[in-house]
């Protein structure tokens, strides 16, 4: 849990969870809430005739954009994705709602924004309490609306992080997926959020783009001044407000040991990921951007184990084309070759939305229309998307896997969506790998319980263990307050972990891990000595956990396997594997920082 204190020197010492390492001291830049980025100004007469003109505008402009969005939803994905957008435009031609706004700007002299938002609230404010879920669900119609027309207004399409031009560090309640996607690295240094947790969007963005973060930290938005000076200590999980010259000093040193210890790790580029008495292991990527892929080839990876293809969906308006998502795994799987590029079928919902799919809202958005389930209800957009996918491996090593597989029903019945593509593609004379290799995610202890049965119809599986571990311990992944409770290496996730891979194996299915578990490398050997084939973590991991595979024995990593087996606790089980590292490869201890705070750890306040 968050806690903070003042020191003698004027300093506030925050402590949350540090999701990505490293250490950042730069100003503050303070990603405002949504509802208070709307400028609020009193008008005079004059300038409130004036501004009826831009509201006219901007209506004018907000009806043109609804119009160009709700045809090629259309194209793309069907009518009844669409309209949700002719939605918009009834209440964008709502003569109560506009009168309201109008009202706002000629009598209380409201700027236009603020006349909108005041306008909206009072809308919203009466559809949630109404008892029809008809109309409650057009509270997010109207917010919608108020926001595109608010956005319209100030002339600007970014987001607010487009505009940095100060190296900073990003101070906000969360990130929002489009705001991260479109974030330009050179200005920030590092995060620190009032939510998240080790495995939130945020949290994997910040350590895909090796910006050192902290989530979790309550209310870190509310206490900070914009322009103050922030320490942020991605490591350990400290936040430092007003850092004094001592700790500044002490920063300076740690970063500098931290830049020594990688530039070693960097030498093992080109080494093979095989234990020291030569058992090898396959060490991917994983990547959310094509941007990404440099990265990837300086890592010393060897390809891509994750491509998480829903980064093309979100921050934008309308759905990827075909065309588009070839460029882009195309592009991937060119970069990569002759290694593989496991790209995985677009994962929307759980904390991922894009604004050109409807997804009504929902109480329990990780236990609901996710993943492939939501794919599997959108043929026509999963279609596209296979189609790209299977053109794709004509121009590289190119794997398919589903997310959030939940029995073996799905996988058929993707798989056959799968094949129809193909007869479609054979028929166009398209280019597509033939044996192209499809696997499914193991992240819901249903599908790791019927390996078995899933097994004969995939060629391999990869453990999505950000979510097994939700899903097996019933800890929301992104609920700061109950991090406490999220544990990779309870017993429990460990069975699920060794169940899956034993059935792969006796199908000859091999087995991978893709969540941030890979990318500890103090779980490195418990991992291997279970007998998993492949890790996949982010490329500024890769080094680290190669490191962690050649340090040690397979044998030595069997019997910790075979110990850990034997333990009660995550705590217990976590203990055995840091005792191990410390005799094989104390560096990678060091590279933690501080004792307790594991590097890429998803084990947070161990
Ligand atoms: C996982 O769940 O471990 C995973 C790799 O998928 P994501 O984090 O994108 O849900
Ligand atoms: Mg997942």
């Amino acid at each position: 849990m968050a806690s903070a204190r003042k020191t003698s020197s004027g300093e506030m010492v925050l402590k949350g969870i540090g999701v990505s390492p490293g250490i950042a001291v730069a100003p503050v830049f303070l990603l405002a809430a949504d509802d208070r980025l709307v400028p609020e100004r009193r008008l005079t007469d004059r300038e409130a005739l004036a501004e009826i003109m831009r509201l006219e505008n901007a209506i004018i402009e907000t009806r043109r954009q609804l119009t160009d969005i709700h045809r090629h939803v259309e194209e793309q994905a069907g009518r009844q994705h669409a309209d949700i957008f002719d939605m918009h435009k009834l209440v964008l031609d709502d003569p109560a709602f506009i009168a309201e706004v109008f009202d706002g700007i000629l009598k209380r002299h409201a700027n236009a924004e603020h006349a909108i938002r005041l306008a909206a609230e009072g809308y919203t404010d009466t559809l949630s309490r109404v008892e029809d879920d008809y109309l409650r669900e057009r509270v997010s119609d109207v917010k919608d609306v108020a926001r595109r027309l608010i956005r319209n207004l100030s002339d600007s399409t970014h987001t607010p992080l487009t505009g940095l031009s100060v190296r900073s560090v990003i101070v906000g309640v969360d990130l929002a997926p489009s705001e991260t996607a479109t974030l330009q690295r050179e200005w920030v240094l590092g995060f620190a959020t009032d939510q998240g947790s080790p495995t939130s969007h945020t949290a994997i963005m910040a350590r895909a783009l090796g910006i050192p973060a902290v989530v979790g930290l309550s209310n870190i938005s509310q206490l900070v001044k914009v322009g103050e000076e922030i320490l942020v200590d991605g490591s350990s999980g400290e936040v430092v407000l007003r850092p004094s010259t001592e700790r500044r000093r002490m920063a300076g040193l740690y970063a500098e040991e931290q830049r020594t210890i990688q530039t070693e790790l960097g030498t093992l580029r080109d080494q093979p990921a095989e234990t020291a008495d030569g058992h090898a292991i396959v060490l991917s990527a994983n990547v959310e951007l094509v941007s990404e892929l440099p990265a990837v080839l300086q890592s010393g990876a060897q390809g891509i184990g994750l491509f998480r293809s829903e980064y093309l969906y979100i921050s934008r308006e309308t759905l990827p084309s075909e065309e588009e998502q070839l460029a882009a795994y195309g592009e991937a799987a060119k970069a990569m070759a002759p290694q593989p590029v496991i790209i995985r079928t677009v994962d929307l919902g759980g904390d991922k939305f894009a604004s050109s799919v409807r997804v009504p809202h929902e109480v329990n958005p990780f236990l609901g229309f996710r993943a492939i389930r939501f794919c599997l209800a959108q043929p026509a957009l999963f279609k596209t998307q296979v189609r790209a996918i299977l053109r794709a491996s004509a121009l590289g090593r190119v794997s398919m896997m589903y997310p959030m597989i939940s029995n073996v029903g799905e996988v058929r019945q993707a798989n056959a969506i799968v094949d129809a593509c193909k007869e479609e593609l054979r028929g166009e004379g398209l280019d597509f790998d033939e044996k192209m290799p499809v696997g499914a995610m193991v992240e819901i202890p249903s599908a790791a319980l019927t390996a078995e049965i899933i097994a004969p119809h995939v060629k391999f599986f990869s453990l999505g263990t950000n979510d097994l571990v939700q899903y097996t311990l019933a800890v929301d992944r992104v609920n700061e307050r109950v991090a406490h409770l999220y544990e990779p290496t309870h017993p429990a996730v460990l069975r699920l972990i060794r169940c899956t891979i034993e059935a792969g194996h006796a199908h000859g299915v091999w087995v991978g891990v893709c969540g941030e578990m890979a990318g500890n490398p103090v779980l490195t050997p418990l991992l291997v000595g279970m007998g998993l084939d492949e890790l996949s973590t982010v490329p500024a991991n890769v080094p680290a956990v190669k490191d962690a595979i050649r340090r040690v024995r397979l044998s030595d990593a069997q019997a910790l396997a075979e110990n850990a087996a034997k333990l009660g606790t995550a705590a217990e089980i976590l203990d055995l594997c840091r005792e191990l590292t410390k005799r094989t490869a104390p560096e990678i201890l060091r590279l933690a920082g501080k004792p307790g705070a594991e590097r890429g750890s998803a084990t947070p306040g161990k």
